[in-house]
């Protein structure tokens, strides 16, 4: 059995990939920032479809948690076949008034993250010859947004974090690819007004946000695909940028 560890799955899309991996027969492990009811709940909804499935709550933005998580993860179900770097923070406001101290913060969530799990993920995929990484990204780490200056450089390091390695790890016959987001209806996004909400959705041409299980099928399908896809940041947008 493969084992597929997704960061920030106690809820919205990161839940959503656990339970398609899930179905598709990967042990899983969950994780999220705090041991929360959310990611108790995930864990009780992948359990009924019998896999082995493991919560690990803690901080992937440190970088001990993280060596912890894998070490129990090897424990427990063996080897990661599939790692999906998918904890994020977002900030809105201006850059002038973010402190070091947020970006940081949001810096270490978002992209020191991705490089934590990538650096305990890859000796093994080495040593198998295989494995596939999935960073879950932002369209705004391609095209920037006023007022997410940080959270636009955080995905912008994180897609260029994907081409690189997937250049320095095709040779090994491991694939790295990222998911570039547009709108997705998720708790990231319960920030917005009703007037903002309904604006945001006049300029999708879609005409409505994506669905988190329209996310975690394209991440299963990216996990499923050939082994000469490697280094694509993929937009999932509705059509919107
Ligand atoms: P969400 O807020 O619903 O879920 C975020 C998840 O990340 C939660 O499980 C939370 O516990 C976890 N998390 C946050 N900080 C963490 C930390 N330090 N350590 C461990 N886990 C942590 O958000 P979402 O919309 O599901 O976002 C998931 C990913 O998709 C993020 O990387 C986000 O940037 C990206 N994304 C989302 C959208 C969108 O519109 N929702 C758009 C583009 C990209």
């Amino acid at each position: 059995m493969k084992t597929a560890l997704i960061t920030g799955s106690s809820r919205g899309i990161g839940k959503a990939i656990a339970l398609a991996f899930a179905d598709a027969g990967y042990g899983i492990v969950l994780n999220g920032r705090t041991p929360s009811a959310e990611l108790q709940e995930t864990h009780r909804q992948i359990s009924e479809k019998k896999v082995p499935c493991l919560a690990l709550a803690g901080d992937v933005g440190d970088a001990l948690f993280c060596e912890r998580m894998f070490a129990e993860t090897q424990r427990q179900l063996g080897s990661v076949d599939v790692l999906v770097n998918n904890a994020g923070i977002s900030h809105i406001g201006l850059l002038q008034d973010l402190t070091p101290q947020q970006w940081d913060r949001l810096l270490r969530t978002n992209l020191s993250s991705a490089f934590y799990c990538c650096r305990l993920a890859i000796p093994s995929m080495v040593a198998r010859q295989s494995g596939c990484i999935l960073n879950i990204s932002s369209v705004w780490g391609v095209y920037g947004a006023s007022c997410e200056a940080a959270y636009s450089a955080s995905k912008g390091g994180l897609n260029a974090l994907t081409r690189a390695l997937a250049k320095e790890l095709a040779p090994s016959g491991i694939r790295v690819n990222a998911i570039a987001c547009g709108a997705i209806d998720t708790d990231m996004n319960r920030f917005l007004d009703a007037e903002e909400r309904g604006a945001l959705l006049e300029e999708i041409p879609a005409g409505r946000m994506g669905d988190p299980r329209e996310v975690a099928a394209l991440a299963l399908q990216l996990a499923q695909a050939p082994d000469y896809l490697t280094g694509q940041i993929i937009q999932i947008d509705g059509g919107w940028i």
